[in-house]
């Protein structure tokens, strides 16, 4: 089964596709990881967005759309892929859906994950996440563990992103909804959208996403 959780900054894509690759061993295909990944590696590529991502705009559609390519033509993945953070835009998401039909794969689920934007502000200015295996922790709900060590994994490499910051995420709300809030509409239309409140508990929401797909 292939899905792709859609949904503003913060409101837990990534955590929730964490999840699903532990416990169904799907494969999750995060663009912003893989941008992030470009950018650390110091790629040509990575060097050239690497502005726009902090500021918070979006890279263009080529750039991620080329990245979805070369990972849909390795191979297909046993467990599904989730799409994670892509598409983002209208053109994205008629590029995935051709993409798809080449690769001779199908898309069964687009779920779209609900959070109003006080919420996200409070998740994204808190958040901050392990360098080493990606769990995510909250300065007010979820610390960092005093004696410094990821509870997931026991690394000390505590990060931060560099577009977690006030500035840089009312333009990624912005861009949110005015360039990927349109996908809610087109999906609506064309596929199986389900709508989810992603203001639960972080099970609660992976047993909604549980529902959706079953
Ligand atoms: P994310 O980790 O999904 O929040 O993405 C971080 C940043 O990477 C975004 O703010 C954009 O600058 C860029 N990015 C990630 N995915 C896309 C996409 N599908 N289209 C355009 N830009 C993207």
């Amino acid at each position: 089964m292939n899905i792709i959780l859609l949904g503003p900054p913060g409101a837990g894509k990534g955590t929730q596709a964490r999840k699903l690759v532990e416990e169904r061993g799907m494969m999750q295909l995060s663009t912003g990881d893989m941008l992030r990944a470009a950018r650390t590696s110091g790629t040509e590529m990575g060097k050239k967005v690497a502005d726009v991502m902090d500021r918070g705009d979006l890279v263009t559609d080529e750039i991620v759309i080329g990245l979805i390519r070369e990972q849909l033509e390795l191979g297909h993945a046993e467990g599904g892929y989730i799409f994670d953070g892509f598409p983002r835009t209208l053109k994205q998401a008629d590029a995935l859906g051709e993409l798809l039909v080449e690769m001779g794969e199908t898309l069964d689920r687009v779920i779209e994950m609900q959070v109003d934007d006080e919420a996200l502000i409070q998740r994204i200015t808190a958040r901050s996440t392990c360098g080493s295996c990606g769990e995510v922790y909250n300065d007010d709900t979820k610390p960092w563990p005093a004696d410094g060590k990821c509870a997931n994994c026991g690394s000390t490499d505590q990060t931060r992103r560099a577009d977690d910051n006030a500035e840089s995420l009312n333009t990624r709300l912005f861009a949110y909804y005015k360039q990927t809030s349109p996908l809610i509409g087109y999906y609506h239309a064309s596929r199986d959208l389900a709508s989810i409140d992603g203001l639960q508990s972080m099970d609660e929401v992976a047993q909604q996403i549980k529902d959706v797909m079953a």
